[in-house]
């Protein structure tokens, strides 16, 4: 469950990106967010991933209180979440497989879950003959559907998709949004996708949320509702639509272990005798 209460973000420059939102979100539920560009559509998603924290109000999510979430144990609580980018942000040098196994390093899987669970992820998405392949030899589509897989893979509450579509051609985009309504329908997971895509949400029947000015001015099932806003341009691409966009690995690795591993463990690991985060990560990667 994600509850916004009467929350708004104030940037330090003094932008106000929200203004006094109050949304609920049911476990379970697929919502859209849609808005022009600046609307705080991302600011919305950062608070839910709490790479921002609010100025004013309350964002609890599944029970916990982000506000006063200690920030060592932020990267626990993120892995509640599967966070889909619009550039992918795949490890260039790892197979799609080690892509996916990747995910599950990081937090301290065992192995044998591993071998278990990645194949699992991939056929969701319908890219086991791909396993082998590296992101470059993929589509723009296909390398969406991996790290589609790859935010599936730990058993993610929430799946976030951020643009997910804007860097992919219009008929692949569909299959995404297939794809994410699948996982939201047989696995219960909730869905929160933005979207500038006007023409991509019509042909579904979900709940859109509208954000303007760092307002909701809409929060409704019809689709028709959201013609009005067609005000909104058309998403800043950034990557060459459709083919390979080339990240550092460095980056890539630096960026995953920042938001879901840890040097600390949180006290349910102890517990259970899991092995440190970050020297999981540190053998994925010298695992090839
Ligand atoms: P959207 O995702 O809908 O394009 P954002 O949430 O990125 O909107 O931005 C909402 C507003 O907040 C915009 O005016 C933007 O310029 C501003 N903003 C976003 N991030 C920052 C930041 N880190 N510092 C200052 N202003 C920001």
């Amino acid at each position: 469950m994600i509850d916004f209460i009467d929350l708004s973000k104030t940037y330090s420059n003094g932008t106000r990106a929200l203004s006094h939102v109050d949304l609920h979100i049911d476990d379970g539920e697929f919502v859209f967010i849609v808005g022009a560009s600046g609307a705080g559509k991302s600011t919305f998603l950062k608070i839910i991933m709490r790479e921002e924290v609010p100025s004013s109000g309350r964002v609890v999510i599944d029970g916990v209180e982000l506000n006063g979430l200690k920030a060592r144990k932020v990267p626990y609580y993120r892995r509640k979440l599967g966070i889909v980018f619009q550039d992918f942000r795949l490890i260039p040098t790892k197979t799609v497989y080690e892509n996916v196994a990747f995910a599950m390093h990081v937090i301290g899987a065992k192995q044998k879950e591993i071998s278990r669970r990645v194949p699992y992820a991939l056929s969701l998405v319908g890219l086991s003959v791909k396993a082998k392949c590296l992101p470059n030899e993929l589509s723009g589509g296909e390398q969406q559907r991996v790290a589609l897989a790859r935010a599936l893979v730990n058993h993610a509450d929430i799946i976030i998709a951020d643009e997910p579509t804007g860097n992919i051609d219009p008929e692949m985009s569909r299959d995404i949004v297939d794809l994410l309504t699948q996982i939201n329908q047989n696995n219960k997971t909730t869905v929160i996708m933005v979207t500038h895509e006007v023409d991509l949400i019509q042909q579904y029947n979900k709940r859109i949320v509208t954000i303007r000015n760092g307002t909701v001015v809409s929060d409704t099932a019809h689709p028709d509702i959201v013609a009005d806003e067609a005000a909104m341009e058309e998403p800043i691409k950034t990557a060459p639509s459709g083919y390979y966009y080339a990240p550092s690995e460095d980056e890539e690795i630096e960026q995953f272990l920042q938001t879901y591993g840890s040097q600390e463990q949180p006290d349910e690991a102890r517990e259970t005798g899991d092995i440190s985060f970050a020297a999981a990560a540190r053998s994925a990667q010298s695992d090839e």
